[in-house]
């Protein structure tokens, strides 16, 4: 997934990834423009499924939504 500055826009590399559960991750960005060095964390994570696994690991419990409706 490609990310930019919340700041300036420019292009961000990932400096670490690690995952802090099987749902959820912390993400270190760096901004690739000299002139504003910005470093964030940002986090992700599983909000539902939309399909079900056909594998499921039985310790992983995620809620199934099949289809937003307006
Ligand atoms: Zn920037």
């Amino acid at each position: 997934m490609r990310r930019s500055c919340p700041h300036c826009e420019a292009p961000a590399r990932i400096r670490t990834s690690e995952a802090q559960s099987a749902l959820s991750r912390i993400t270190k960005y760096q901004c690739s423009n000299i002139d504003c060095c910005h470093v964030w964390v940002e986090g992700s994570e599983v909000l539902y499924s939309i399909v079900p696994s056909a594998s499921p690991n039985p310790t992983v419990k995620i809620p199934v939504r099949y289809k937003e409706r307006n």
